[in-house]
């Protein structure tokens, strides 16, 4: 189905329209990296200079969104240019899927690999996956040419003889957490060796740029760090005054720089378009093994900006003007349409797609079509954000057993003059609550949510 619905996009690229050769397209994906943890996004400790020069070179944005505040939401969005509510991969019993879990990505999902495929990409998805672990569900049924990765979060598959609680993230050692590496739909390491993992998804990824230099492709390169637990190659360890989590970030970032060296040495700088962002935001719970979302308020788990705004940086030599910092909106799921665009693909028209086009803001020749972002933790709207003004309709620590608190007027905040959404100003403005309300409600009337996904559990 999914094949089908793409061929209208190959048809019409096939019909005599002329075409140039479409785009590479990576996307590198941190995971719980913070919005404050990059050189150029202000971290004082935590030295990026790949990133650094990939943002001089291209685009950095300061208001780039996930679309979610956790792993699994935030990847199915990514991937399927949808709210996580409209696809049934967001659940208020559990926030992302485990290794006992039974569900997935609904295979009616069309992911962007299945488009860009349909298009003749070759494409590959490396490192976490999160979208489902049972076979029908892994990349090579969603539109993927090959798997490289972990398919769940690296703090899963605890081993019982791990030391209790938080004290194994503290001192981590490999065997703690049993977890598998794939190769396709294989497992070929368990546990997976966690401080080499960074390096290997890095050399992945340039063997398969390498091996598909002279057709299009399409790389998916999900990290699993800094996710927590933190692990480096040897190289990397105790190099960061920024501790553990800074050699992490830099290992990261290391790798960034071999991939843009890996295309410009192989000429392809000028067909690559690169993505880099994160899944959710720091994972505050975890101290200091957790990163930051700078002046924001918050973290990974809640609707505050820590929670969602991301770092994002996009690079295209000779097509995105160099050294351009914007404070225009965009969301990953934009990613997602904006690469179907550039692939020459039809966006699917028989479900709502929530990805905007951003071409127009990408090349300088206008602004960001996106006005407006929703917040959901789970299945519930929390926030929406239009222009600079921001409303939580419900708020909620971002972990642990504290429960909602329903506003009402909703709690406001105007996000360029008070980024850190420190000054509640709704005394002050009944209009644009009023407007913001609105706006919520028809956003409510175009949600049909499936059931879970997420509490699909395989039996014992
Ligand atoms: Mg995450």
């Amino acid at each position: 189905m999914a094949m089908v619905a793409f061929a209208i996009g190959l048809k019409r690229a096939d019909s005599g329209e002329p075409t140039e050769r479409p785009p590479n397209i990576v996307v590198i994906f941190a995971d719980d990296l913070g919005w404050g943890d990059l050189s150029c996004y202000g971290h004082p400790t935590i030295r990026t200079p790949n990133l650094d020069r990939m943002a001089a070179e291209g685009m950095r944005f300061t208001q780039f969104y996930s679309a979610a505040c956790v792993c699994t939401p935030s990847r199915a969005a990514l991937l399927t240019g949808r709210l996580p509510i409209r696809t049934g991969m967001c659940s208020d019993k559990r926030r992302v899927l485990f290794p006992d879990s039974g569900g997935g990505i609904p295979a009616e999902e069309l992911t962007l690999a299945e488009g860009l495929k349909a298009q003749g990409y070759a494409t590959a998805c490396i490192g976490k996956w999160h979208l489902g672990h049972l076979p029908q569900f892994l990349p090579a049924n969603n539109g993927f040419d090959t798997y490289f990765g972990i398919p769940y979060s690296n703090d899963m598959d605890r081993v019982a003889d791990s030391p209790k609680g938080r004290a194994a993230f503290w001192n981590p050692k490999v065997k703690y957490w049993n977890v598998p590496l794939m190769r396709d739909t294989r497992i070929v390491e368990r546990p997976a060796d966690q401080t080499t993992i960074t390096r290997r998804y890095t050399e992945e990824a340039i063997r398969f740029i390498r091996e598909h230099r002279s057709e299009p492709f399409f790389i998916y390169l999900a990290h699993n760090m800094p996710h927590v637990p933190l692990f480096r190659s040897k190289r990397f360890a105790d190099r960061s005054l920024r501790g553990l989590y800074g050699d992490v970030v830099e290992e990261i970032d290391w790798g960034v720089g071999q991939i843009l060296q890996t295309l410009r040495d192989l000429k392809l700088e000028r067909q690559t378009i690169v993505w880099f962002t994160s899944d959710n935001g720091p994972w505050l719970i975890f101290d200091e093994l957790g990163g930051s979302a700078g002046l924001l308020r918050d973290g990974k788990g809640s609707t505050w900006e820590g929670g969602m705004r991301e770092p994002g940086i996009v690079w295209w030599p000779g097509r995105i003007p160099a050294g351009v910092v914007t404070q225009e909106l965009a969301t990953t799921m934009d990613i997602y349409t904006t690469s179907l665009k550039l692939a020459g693909a039809e966006v699917p028209k028989d479900r709502v797609v929530d990805g905007l086009d951003l071409r127009p803001l990408l090349f300088g020749q206008g602004k960001s079509p996106r006005d407006t972002v929703y917040y959901y933790r789970g299945r519930r709207l929390m926030a929406i954000r239009h222009g600079p003004w921001k409303a939580h309709f419900i708020t909620q620590p971002a972990y642990g057993r504290a429960k909602p608190t329903y506003h009402d007027p909703p709690v406001l905040y105007h996000l360029e003059h008070d980024p850190s959404e420190k000054y509640n100003v709704a005394d002050k403005h009944p209009d644009v609550i009023a407007q913001l309300k609105r706006l919520a409600e028809k956003h409510k009337a175009t949600v049909q949510a499936p059931p879970s996904q997420l509490e699909i559990r395989l039996k014992p």
